[in-house]
């Protein structure tokens, strides 16, 4: 049997590195990835999905650049496979910026799981052996180790984890979306819990997914089999509360002046979203500080990707004044630039629903003490695709040919 360790593709945060890989998996986009995308045999080199996440998620490379190699060699038709699920991240961008109490909500509710946990002597010793990877069911102990590992799953195994966590085990679905957010090297608030809530029933209301022992083994080619194992016949989970729509903000097209453009983990790669030529930029990287409980300690190649992907590309684009990663405090780092660049024009990609929007939230009131605003722009990947994410996938589906055509694909 592979050990997790043996998953050895190196996941580098630089773009060169994302463009690399891209350029690998292309030629594989059509028909090999649309009848075999299913299967995980533990490696990256034997799959055959593209392990782009970590990339695509970080922007280190944009979906649109993604679209433009898979399209050089393949038409639309027989990529379709590939392109819809590109489409998904922006699906769930787009809902979770429609649907922001998610997040919100999402997030007490942690809070109050993690103190049920201290409180609960027979919670923290299942929770503990999941995370442990000690539960005796072989397939999700194997996986448990390969995410802490490795910091990334295959999709299929993503799905069959979080069933797993939530109808075998019975733990707070919170807890394990959070204990993917601390290791996946491609963590996304807006994939990660819209999918943990769709496993569970609460994305698409009374549909919940089953992990099946069958589909396992076929889908591991043979490699487990937890037969009797598993919490087969599932009730979906429910809650009370509406999660009310919110239109997507306009926003205007940033000054034709000097500014700051600001580098996050959202977007590593902002310079392609300026067309402007003549606009002088000087790049400013903004690191955030993760928190994890003690007994998580992800790999330090893990701890520090978002971090790294960030100070290289701030790294690449020319920055001036490179901070040490340890320095997060953005309030302090904006103000210093405005003051020594002399300009208030601070601008950004558009930062979706997630941890980085929160951190923009706390410092908001400081900034605006000294008549700083953040102005943030739309992609137009974003701007496109966003506007048919408000319900189902099958709205944004059937506009991927039109939105290929307006992005000149
Ligand atoms: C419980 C659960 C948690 C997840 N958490 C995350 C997460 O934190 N971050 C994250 O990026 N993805 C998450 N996903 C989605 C998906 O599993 C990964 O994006 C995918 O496995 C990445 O591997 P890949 O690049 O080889 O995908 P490929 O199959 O090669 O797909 C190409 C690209 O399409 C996008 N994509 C593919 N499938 C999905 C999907 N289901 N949802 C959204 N985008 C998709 C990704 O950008 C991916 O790189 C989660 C899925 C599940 C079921």
């Amino acid at each position: 049997m592979n050990s997790p360790n043996n998953f050895t593709e190196a996941f580098v945060p630089t773009r060169e590195a994302g463009l690399k890989r891209l350029k690998e998996f292309a030629p594989l986009a059509g028909e090999i990835y649309s009848n075999k995308r299913n299967f995980d045999f533990s490696s990256v080199r034997k799959n055959s999905v593209s392990a782009l996440s970590p990339w695509i998620k970080h922007r280190l490379i944009t979906e649109e650049e993604v679209l433009i190699e898979i399209l050089k060699h393949h038409n639309p038709h027989s990529a379709m496979k590939f392109i819809q699920e590109v489409f998904w991240r922006g699906y769930f961008k787009g809902w979770l910026e429609q649907h922001p109490t998610v997040w919100s909500h999402h997030n007490e509710k942690l809070i109050k799981e993690y103190v049920k946990l201290e409180n609960n002597k027979f919670i923290k010793e299942n929770y503990m052996s999941a995370v442990n990877g000690e539960t005796g069911i072989e397939c999700f102990d194997f996986w448990c180790k390969q995410l802490k590992s490795t910091g990334y799953l295959h999709n299929h195994v993503r799905m069959w984890f979080a069933s797993i966590w939530v109808f075998t085990l019975k733990l707070p679905m919170e807890l394990g979306a959070d204990f993917f957010m601390l290791h996946l090297i491609d963590a996304d608030a807006a994939s990660n819990t819209l999918s943990w809530r769709w496993v569970s029933g609460l994305h698409t209301k009374g549909k919940a997914y089953a992990a099946r022992a069958s589909n396992i083994e076929k889908f591991t080619d043979g490699q487990f089999n937890p037969s009797g194992q598993l919490r087969e016949d599932i009730e979906p989970l429910t809650e009370n509360i509406n999660h009310p729509f919110v239109p997507l903000v306009d926003l205007e097209q940033f000054k034709d002046e000097d500014a700051i453009l600001l580098v996050t983990e959202e977007d590593c790669s902002p310079e392609t979203s300026i067309r402007e030529d003549n606009l002088e930029v000087e790049i400013v990287p903004l690191y955030r500080k993760k928190k994890f409980p003690e007994w998580i300690e992800p790999l330090d190649s893990v701890r520090s990707f978002s971090n790294t992907a960030v100070q290289n590309s701030a790294q690449r684009l020319g920055c001036k004044n490179l901070k040490p990663v340890e320095d997060t405090n953005w309030t302090e780092i904006i103000l210093d630039a405005s003051d020594k660049l002399g300009t208030k024009n601070i601008i950004t990609p558009k930062i979706p629903v997630g941890a980085v929007k929160s951190e923009f939230r706390k410092i908001k009131k400081n900034l605006a003490e000294h008549d700083i605003y953040i102005n943030e722009h739309y992609r137009d990947y974003d701007k496109y695709t966003w506007q048919y994410a408000s319900k189902g996938f099958f709205k944004l589906k059937k506009q991927i040919p039109n939105i290929l055509y307006q992005l000149g694909l």
